[in-house]
């Protein structure tokens, strides 16, 4: 390919949608063009890097004994009454009608398509395993769309779903599965952390996501740094060692604290800390109020409350609700005198003398303390994880860390196959629903998560493995006729050794040269300049370290091979 060809219209400017690297190079280096919030338009060098690493994915579900499909993007919503989804689904959902009046979504995911498309066919224990997956673009109307390709609402999506008789046989495809993601993340030139996360609306039970650990990242995740607990904050737990306050209950005072509502405006206008407050929120849970307690300094995890709770929908309350539970405006409420269900986080138990809202607009009371002053329903764990919380394995305290989730592995079980019906006969004839599993990776996410790992501040620095091109050969000034030679001397010799390399003849200024391989990102530069092609040199820079060497012009190819081999 010749530079002066190649579509690849870069920008010096920094686009201001932008924020962070890999958005913001994939932009400059013409990679990729916004079409609209969150849908984008891959250009060739964009594509040819999502191309490769689509490449290694199917190398590696072929590897695991997968099948490669291709369904449809548009799908009935029959489907998705059958499993409910069609209601649960909610806003995120692109949903369209038909000239007749007839409702489709636009695919968010493909469980409930490819579990009908199996269900008529797939009859007997005979059948099965079957693992079968697409990669295809997906579409979710995401309420944030945004980081370019991180959080698209178009985006292309490798899935793959198993099928299985048995615990057993989900069990083989599950770790199959996540080892054959340890392969593809590590071939991609990404370092990947495995962490448990919670399985939400989507059912099932065991699950991990793949995080790539950057600072950019929407996921927050605790790890254990002696042993290898690592989960999702939303899923976390931790060892809880009680420390119960000794201290002798004091009488309870009722104190004004005009305008005083948030933990933060307490904790300054009373002098109390924040770990001596408590936070009194109140939720509506599948259309009833609850009232739930955490210590001030402490996050609430809406997760944990659900689980506690058992309900199908949780929400907060809304003013109108809060002002008649507990008949106070938004800010003072607390559970004394509270007539609906208290559940406490069990770091609440060990409180003693609390500051809590008193129900009252502009008051609170000091010296709460529970068992005298109110009683709780339920005591559970219901609060997020934090930095230095004790791992739950081993006890050691615990990091945190921010990640993007690039993939993420599913033990279904028989959620889907049971609402659309979906089963076989096993060695007794006896019908059983399929055993199913569900396995995702986000490739367009995959490319920007390569990105953060590898760039500096020139641009993209690619692995090998993925890099759109291997090589750019730079003749330092095309007008110079023995450069130009050698260079194209150069160019055809790889060319022809089946190396990707892209041959630089602009009559631009070098700096101009270096600077879009740097932001490009090839990983070899071969520069041809007077100098070193008077001995019959050339000089190779290579992108990921910055080395920089001379090697006979008569060597290039095999070097070049060695170095893409390696
Ligand atoms: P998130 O929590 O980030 O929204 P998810 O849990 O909804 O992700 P899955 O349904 O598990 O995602 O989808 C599988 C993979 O698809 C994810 O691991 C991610 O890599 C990718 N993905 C999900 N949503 C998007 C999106 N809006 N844009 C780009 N990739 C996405
Ligand atoms: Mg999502």
């Amino acid at each position: 390919m010749l530079m002066s060809q190649l579509y690849a219209p870069t920008l010096r400017e920094t686009p201001a949608e932008a924020e962070i690297a890999s958005h913001r190079y994939m932009l400059r280096a013409g990679l990729i063009r916004r079409t609209a919030a969150g849908i984008y338009s891959y250009l060739p060098l964009g594509l040819k890097v999502i191309r490769k690493v689509e490449a290694i994915i199917r190398e590696e579900m072929n590897r695991i004994g997968c099948q490669e499909v291709l369904m449809p993007i548009v799908q009935p919503s029959e489907l998705w009454h059958e499993t409910g989804r069609w209601a649960d689904y909610g806003p995120e959902m692109f949903r369209l009608v038909d000239r007749n009046n007839r409702e489709f979504c636009l695919g968010p995911t493909h469980e409930e398509l490819i579990t009908a498309l199996i269900r008529s066919e797939v009859r007997s224990y005979r059948q099965l395993p079957l693992r079968l997956y697409q990669i295809q673009n997906k579409y979710r109307d995401e309420i944030r769309p945004r980081f370019g390709l991180i959080r698209g609402r178009e985006f292309i999506m490798k899935d793959m779903y198993s099928f299985d008789r048995d615990e057993e046989g989900l069990n083989n495809a599950y770790w199959d599965a996540y080892h054959a993601y340890e392969r593809i993340f590590a071939r991609c030139g990404l370092k990947t952390r495995p962490v448990e996360a919670d399985s939400g609306a989507i059912g099932g039970d065991e699950t991990h996501e793949f995080m790539v650990l950057a600072d950019s990242g929407e996921a927050l995740i605790v790890y254990c740094p002696d042993c290898d607990y690592a989960a999702n904050v939303e899923r976390a737990e931790y060892r809880f060692v009680s420390q119960k306050n000794e201290a002798a209950p004091l009488e309870l005072e009722e104190v004004a604290t005009p305008n005083a509502a948030t933990i933060a405006e307490i904790t300054a206008f009373l002098g109390v800390e924040a770990a001596d407050c408590l936070k009194t929120l109140i939720y509506v849970a599948d259309g009833k109020p609850v009232a739930a307690l955490v210590r001030g300094d402490h996050e609430l995890n809406e997760i944990k409350l659900q689980k506690v709770l058992g309900c199908q929908t949780l929400e907060l309350a809304g003013p109108d609700i809060i002002e008649r539970v507990t008949g106070a405006p938004v800010g003072f409420a607390g559970p004394v005198g509270l007539e609906v269900p208290i559940i406490a986080d069990r770091c609440v138990m060990d409180m003693v003398n609390c500051v809590a809202g008193a129900n009252k607009a502009d008051y609170h009371l000091k010296n709460v303390n529970i068992g005298r002053d109110f009683n709780v329903t339920t005591t559970a764990d219901i609060r997020m994880v934090e930095e230095g919380d004790l791992c739950p394995k081993c006890g050691t305290a615990m990091d945190s860390a921010r990640g993007i989730e690039v993939g993420q592995v599913f033990k279904l079980g028989t959620k889907y196959s049971a609402a659309l019906k979906a089963t076989f006969l096993d060695e007794n004839g006896k019908e059983q629903p399929l055993i199913m599993g569900c396995y995702g990776i986000g490739v367009g996410r995959t490319v920007a998560a390569i990105i953060e790992q590898h760039h500096d501040e020139n641009g993209i620095k690619w692995p090998m493995s993925v890099a759109p091109y291997h090589v750019i050969v730079v003749p330092v000034s095309i007008k110079d006729e023995k450069q130009a030679q050698a260079a194209e001397e150069i160019y055809t010799a790889l060319q022809a050794a089946g190396v990707e390399v892209v041959l630089d003849d602009r009559n631009e200024r070098p700096g101009v040269k270096f600077k879009d391989a740097d932001l490009i990102g090839f990983p070899i530069r071969i520069t041809i300049g007077p100098k070193s092609l008077e001995n019959g040199n050339a000089e190779i820079t290579l992108r990921q370290t910055g080395e920089r060497f001379e090697k006979p012009i008569s060597e290039i190819t095999d070097y070049v091979l060695g170095l893409i081999e390696g």
